[in-house]
C-alpha cells in the first residue's frame, strides 16, 4: 500500500473515489478467492481448471502490483485500468462457469461500481462496455450460432444491471462532489472573512495601544476584556505596593483634592459594569501623598446588532496637567479675592452705618440698598472662590459632634424663606423628627444652604419648592425639590464638577459660578454620605442628601 498518499487510514483510503487503489483491490481479490472456495466445495474440477486459475492468479499479481505503483505520481486515469482488468477476469471465470454463470457474472458488478465511483457516467460507460465485452460477447458467441430472444435477454442482463446501478452510483458521486465544493466554497469563504477579522482585530489593537489615553473594555458579564498600555500604565499610580495586577477595588482612588477614598460601588469600572454612562468623571489615582494622577473617566455601554447590550467600554483620560493649570490660575484668582474681601466687608459695613442712620431721603435708601445687595452678592463670591481654594489646598475638614439634622434643616429653611419670598415662591416643609447623627454642624448648614440656595435661584417666580427630612433605611434624608428649569441627562452628569454651569442656566442668565454643588459634595462625601439628584428639563429637579447614622470614625 506504499503507493498511496491518502492519510486518512484503510477505510478513509479504501471511500476516496481518486485514491484507494490498493485498498479496494485488495478488497475485490479476497472476495473472489472467498467464493471461487465456495465454489470449488462443490465444482472443484471448474475452480481448479487452467482458465480459473489462470484469472484467478492475474487478479492476485493485480493486486501486487496496485501496491507497489505509486498512483499519486501517475495520471488518475491509470486507475481505471485495474478495474477494467477486474472484470476481464470475472468475465474469464464466468466464461469457465457457463453452465453456473449468473452467479459468477455477479464478480463484476463490484470493479463496474468501482469505476463509476471513480469516474461518475464515463465510468459507467467503460463499465458497461467493459461487462458486454467480458460478460454478453462470450455468451452470445458460445450460443451461436442457436440465438434466440432468450440467449440476447440473458447476454444483456448483466450489462443493463451494471448501467443501472452504475448510472445511480455515478449521480450519487456527482451530487456528493458538487456538496463537497460547495462546502469547500464556503470554507474558503470563511477562512478569508477570518483572517480578515484578525487582520481588523490587530488594526484595532495597534491603535488602541498608540492612544494616550487609557482604554478598558468589559464584556457584558462585566468582565475585563481589553485594556490599552496607556490603561496599564495610569493604573500603576494606584496599584497598592506589592501588587501588579490589583483589582479595581484595591487601587489607590480618592475623589480629586481630597483623602476620601472613592467607594467600590462608585469607582468607574464597577459604574460601567453597572450599566452607567458618564462623562468627565474625575478621580485621583494613587496614595495622599505623593506622586499621583487626576484622571478624567468617561463610560459609555456596548450594543449589539441585536440592541442588547454587550458590555461597557471605559476611556481615562491623564488631566493633572489640565488640574495643575487650573490650581495656578485659583491660587491668583483666591489671591485677588483675599485682597477684595477686606475693603468689599468695609463698604458693607458702613453702607449699614449710613442706611440705618435714618438720615438718608427715601429715594436715595432704596439705591443704596441696590449697592448694598451688590456688594454682598460680591461678596458671597469671594467667599465662595477662597472657601474653594481652602478646600483645593486642605481638603474638607469636619468636626463631628452629635446633631438634630431635623432641626438643621428647619433652621436653614428659614433663613431662606425671605429670598423665597421675594420670588413668591411657595415653600413646602415636610420635616420629620430623626435621630441625631455624628456630623459637623456648620459643614452641613452650608451644604443645605447650598441646596436652599440653588433651589430658589433656579426656581422662576410662583414656582414651588419643598424640603423633606425622614429616616430612610439607616440613614437621614434630606431631600429639597423644586419646580425650576431642570436639567437634561448630559447636564446631570457633569453636575457636580468644579465650575461646572448648565446651558439651560446660563440661557436663563441666573448668577453664578459653579462651585456650590461641588463643595456640597465634598462635605456629603466626608461625612460617608451621598448626594443623588433627579431632574427633567423645564419641570424641576430634586436633591437627595443621605447622611448615614451608624458612625465609625470621623474622616477628614
Ligand atoms: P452656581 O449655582 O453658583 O452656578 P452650583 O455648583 O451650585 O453653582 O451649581 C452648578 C450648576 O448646576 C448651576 O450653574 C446650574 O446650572 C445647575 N443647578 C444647580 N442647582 C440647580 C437646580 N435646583 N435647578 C436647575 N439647575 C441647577
Amino acid at each position: 500500500m506504499s503507493g498511496e498518499r491518502d492519510d486518512a487510514g484503510w477505510l478513509g483510503r479504501f471511500a476516496s473515489a481518486s485514491g484507494g487503489v490498493a485498498a479496494k483491490q485488495c478488497f475485490f481479490t479476497g472476495f473472489v478467492l472467498a467464493m471461487s472456495l465456495l465454489l470449488a466445495v462443490s465444482r472443484s474440477s471448474l475452480v481448479f481448471s487452467g482458465p480459473y486459475l489462470a484469472a484467478a492468479a492475474a487478479l492476485v499479481l493485480m493486486t501486487v502490483l496496485t501496491g507497489v505503483v505509486r498512483w499519486a505520481s501517475i495520471p488518475h486515469g491509470w486507475i481505471a485500468v485495474v478495474p477494467l482488468f477486474d472484470i476481464a477476469a470475472a468475465g474469464l471465470m464466468r466464461d469457465v462457469f457457463r453452465a453456473d454463470a449468473a452467479a459468477v457474472a455477479l464478480f463484476a458488478f463490484l470493479p463496474a461500481l468501482w469505476l463509476a465511483y471513480a469516474f461518475g457516467q464515463r465510468g459507467n460507460l467503460m463499465a458497461t462496455a467493459a461487462v458486454t465485452l467480458a460478460i454478453s460477447l462470450p455468451t452470445v458467441v458460445r450460443a451461436f450460432p442457436d440465438i434466440d430472444s432468450v440467449v440476447i435477454t440473458r447476454s444483456l442482463l448483466v450489462p443493463m444491471v451494471v448501467a443501472q446501478m452504475g448510472f445511480m452510483v455515478a449521480l450519487a458521486r456527482s451530487r456528493t462532489l458538487a456538496e463537497r465544493a460547495r462546502t469547500r466554497a464556503l470554507l474558503g469563504e470563511k477562512e478569508e472573512l477570518l483572517s480578515a477579522a484578525v487582520t481588523q482585530e490587530r488594526l484595532m489593537e495597534n491603535i488602541i495601544d498608540t492612544i494616550d489615553m487609557g482604554i478598558l473594555v468589559l464584556d457584558r458579564n462585566g468582565r475585563v476584556a481589553m485594556i490599552n498600555r496607556a490603561h496599564q500604565e495610569l493604573s500603576r499610580y494606584a496599584s497598592p505596593p506589592g501588587q501588579e495586577t490589583p483589582r479595581e477595588a484595591d487601587l489607590l482612588m480618592r475623589f480629586p483634592n481630597t483623602a476620601i477614598p472613592v467607594p467600590e460601588d462608585q469607582r468607574p469600572i464597577a459604574r460601567a459594569a453597572d450599566c452607567e454612562t458618564f462623562s468627565n468623571y474625575v478621580v485621583g489615582f494613587g496614595p495622599t501623598r505623593g506622586r499621583g494622577r487626576k484622571v478624567s473617566t468617561s463610560a459609555r455601554q456596548i450594543i449589539d446588532v441585536d440592541g442588547q447590550r454587550d458590555g461597557a467600554v471605559i476611556v481615562f483620560a491623564d488631566v493633572t496637567p489640565y488640574f495643575d493649570a487650573a490650581r495656578r490660575q485659583q491660587r491668583f484668582v483666591a489671591a485677588v479675592s483675599h485682597e477684595l474681601r477686606t475693603p468689599l466687608t468695609s463698604i458693607l459695613g458702613y453702607l449699614d452705618l449710613v442706611m440705618d442712620g435714618g438720615r438718608v431721603p427715601a429715594e436715595d435708601l432704596a439705591h443704596l440698598e441696590v449697592v448694598s445687595r451688590n456688594a454682598e452678592q460680591l461678596l458671597t463670591i469671594v467667599e465662595d472662590l477662597l472657601a474653594t481654594q481652602s478646600v483645593q489646598d486642605s481638603g474638607i475638614e469636619i468636626s463631628r459632634t452629635s446633631v438634630d439634622l431635623s432641626q438643621l434643616t428647619r433652621r436653614a429653611v428659614e433663613s431662606m424663606r425671605h429670598e423665597a419670598q421675594a420670588k413668591q415662591l411657595n415653600v413646602a416643609e415636610s420635616i420629620d423628627d430623626t435621630p441625631e447623627v455624628s456630623v459637623d454642624p456648620s459643614r452641613m448648614t452650608q451644604a443645605i444652604d447650598n441646596l436652599l440656595s440653588n433651589a430658589v435661584k433656579y426656581t422662576p417666580e410662583r414656582g414651588g419648592i419643598t424640603v423633606s427630612v425622614r429616616e430612610h433605611h439607616g440613614a437621614v434624608e434630606i431631600r429639597v425639590s423644586d419646580t425650576g428649569i431642570g436639567m437634561s441627562p448630559e447636564e446631570q452628569t457633569n453636575l457636580f464638577t468644579q465650575y461646572y454651569r448648565t446651558p439651560t442656566a446660563r440661557q436663563h442668565h441666573i448668577p453664578g459660578h459653579g462651585l456650590g454643588l461641588s463643595i456640597t459634595k465634598l462635605i456629603v462625601l466626608a461625612h460617608e454620605g451621598q448626594i443623588s439628584v433627579r431632574s427633567t428639563e423645564g419641570a424641576g429637579s430634586t436633591f437627595t442628601i443621605r447622611i448615614p447614622q451608624l458612625r465609625r470614625s470621623s474622616v477628614s
